[in-house]
């Protein structure tokens, strides 16, 4: 098929239908931009984040996990700069009144050849009086001005209505790693450089959020930061922009699906800042993010909370506020990703379409099927099904023709097919179908063990 022809219409449809993804509160109605994951869609969302996990904490020689609360003492969003600037540049249109960002109006207006990254609020409002940008929902032009919007979900804390504080639901995982710098040091002591990471809910009251689970108000970020000293805080930036596109090669991937992006413009106090764009079916879109971000956060949260997050480096004594890398990708939006990529339209060579998922094994929600070519062969396929179980996912189907069940797999991607026949019963071998070859073997039940373990390891 053509290089991702998918359409977001197809992808929602597919998960939908086969358990991967259904709106969220669908009985009533639903609500916006909110979805939830199924039984197929949760095994998928967990591999990714198990894959994650494993390569930028298991397998790495100095990193470590942390699973901080998502509700924070609110000093820590002043300190982070969150509830001055956490915000997106809004405007309204007064005839039919939809909510848009500037900077996205700016973007499509201008076939992005205009960079709203660089503009001021007051440069934006001028760009769009003076280019006649209108409403993309009605086609007025009836706009109010722009006006800074906070993204941060508030919520407060209280059990009388006099006693309430405001709080806020975390809108990254990132500032858990910063509080705990000192403590996962302390407990691991860890020598710098060192990593720490996460994995996570976060909460954003987007205000154009869509396309399907790529923007939601209620997302999972995988965020990774690397504390090191300052003057190699470049190299290891590099390192870390390798190893993020690494990763997505080796989850199946095509490099010309993937690119850089550098950031125009830098925070202040960034040193360099990148994305890795993926070719979603509504065009490139940011993917990930990688952030030079210097000694910024720890010296802010030092500041703010009184406490030294000083690093005494225990052979030459000396004393500093080590240099932070952050590396942050959201689960929900590489899982769309991870979609995109595997969706496959295949012509067979009777003229038939077979739908497939192309995913990774390691990311497959069930490594395996286990099909009884017939009701009679049940028990035999359930012995084997209750082998495989407490290695792998795997699923069990007996209904319907050897042909229809083959399908319903390749739909979720299940990589390969166990089929429990006549020559079962004769030399205890299972047919092994590969899903993207279609290609059979005949496998004893022991080396399809080894034989799973082997080819669904990431
Ligand atoms: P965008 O420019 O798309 O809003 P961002 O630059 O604000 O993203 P970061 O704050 O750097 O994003 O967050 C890191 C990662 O978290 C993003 O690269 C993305 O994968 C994910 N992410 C951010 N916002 C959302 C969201 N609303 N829904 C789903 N994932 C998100």
């Amino acid at each position: 098929m053509a290089e991702n022809a998918v359409t977001m219409e197809k992808l929602v449809a597919l998960c939908k239908a086969r358990g991967i993804v259904f709106p969220g509160s669908e009985i009533y109605g639903g609500m916006g931009n909110t979805w939830d994951y199924g039984p197929v869609g949760v095994e998928i969302k967990n591999n990714i984040k198990r894959a994650w996990w494993k390569r930028f904490v298991a397998e790495s020689d100095n990193s470590f996990g942390v699973d901080a609360a998502i509700l924070m003492n609110s000093r820590v969003w002043e300190a982070s700069g969150h509830t001055t600037s956490f915000s997106d540049p809004k405007m309204d249109c007064k005839s039919c009144k939809t909510r848009h960002r500037a900077d996205t109006l700016i973007e499509s207006h201008s076939k992005g050849t205009v960079n709203p990254d660089t503009m001021s609020n007051e440069e934006m409002q001028k760009y769009i009086e003076e280019h006649h940008v209108n409403c993309p929902v009605c086609g007025q032009f009836n706009w109010t001005p722009i006006r800074t919007f906070n993204l941060m979900f508030e919520t407060s804390r209280g059990v009388t209505d006099e006693s309430q504080n405001k709080i806020y639901l975390r809108p990254e995982t990132a500032q858990g790693e910063f509080v705990n710098f000192l403590n996962v040091q302390r407990t691991t002591r860890a020598k710098v450089p060192f990593g720490i990471a996460q994995i996570g809910k976060a909460f954003r009251n987007e205000i154009t959020p869509g396309n399907f689970i790529f923007r939601t108000i209620e997302f999972e970020q995988m965020e990774h930061q690397w504390f090191c000293k300052e003057g190699t805080d470049e190299a290891y930036y590099n390192e870390f922009k390798q190893k993020a596109f690494d990763f997505l090669l080796d989850l199946g991937f095509k490099r010309e699906h993937l690119r850089f992006h550098d950031h125009d413009k830098l925070a202040h106090y960034a040193r360099a800042a990148c994305d890795i764009q993926y070719l979603y079916p509504m065009g490139w879109q940011e993917l990930n993010g990688i952030h030079n971000r210097s000694d910024y956060d720890l010296s802010r949260h030092q500041e703010y909370s009184g406490k030294t997050l000083t690093y005494v480096d225990p052979v030459s004594g000396e004393r500093y506020i080590p240099y932070v890398i952050e590396y942050s990708i959201g689960a929900d939006r590489l899982m769309l990703a991870v979609l995109t990529e595997a969706y496959d339209e295949e012509t067979l060579e009777n003229g038939e379409t077979r739908n497939v998922m192309h995913f990774h094994p390691a990311i497959a929600a069930y490594k395996a099927a286990v099909l009884p070519l017939q009701k009679n062969l049940a028990p035999q396929a359930k012995e084997l099904l209750a082998k495989l179980k407490k290695r792998f996912s795997v699923t069990y189907d007996e209904a319907g023709s050897i042909g229809k069940r083959y399908r319903r797999q390749d739909e979720i991607g299940t990589p390969y097919c166990l089929t429990i026949d006549f020559d079962t019963l004769e030399n205890g071998t299972v047919t092994v179908r590969d899903r993207d070859t279609m290609e059979q073997i005949r496998l004893s039940p022991d080396e399809v063990i080894s034989f799973l373990a082997e080819k669904c390891a990431f």
